[in-house]
């Protein structure tokens, strides 16, 4: 799982990211809730926070359920991005499902990676 933080460069992300440790289960994986309780302290402290998640699936780019119930963040306005193919295909947004959580917890589909940054 990799979250996007304010202002940090891809180099961040993946400084940020890169330290997870996660487990394989079937059909995805979990992320380790110390290193996850461990990303929250750092964001606090450095006052970053996270406004989108991403990640692939190995076929069609969609929200599945548990997707849809297990964001990082629960807050509305959160956005999600799935990209097809296990992220095998071109450098682009343009066949990712992204997805903006509503106020009341359902998701909607947006159309386009700039729509989901105009908020
Ligand atoms: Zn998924």
């Amino acid at each position: 799982m990799c979250g996007v933080l304010d202002g940090a460069t891809e180099r961040g992300c993946r400084r940020w990211c890169g330290a997870s440790t996660s487990q394989a289960v079937a059909f995805g994986y979990e992320v380790d809730s110390n290193w996850l309780t461990h990303f929250w302290i750092r964001l606090a402290t450095l006052g970053r926070s996270v406004k989108a998640q991403v990640h692939t699936h190995p076929g069609e780019a969609f929200h599945s359920p548990v997707d849809d119930k297990w964001p990082i963040v629960s807050q509305a306005g959160f956005l999600s991005v799935v990209i097809p193919n296990l992220a095998m295909g071109p450098s682009s947004l343009d066949t990712a499902w992204i997805g903006r959580l509503r106020p009341d917890g359902t998701w909607v589909q947006v159309s386009s990676a700039a729509e989901a940054v105009l908020l």
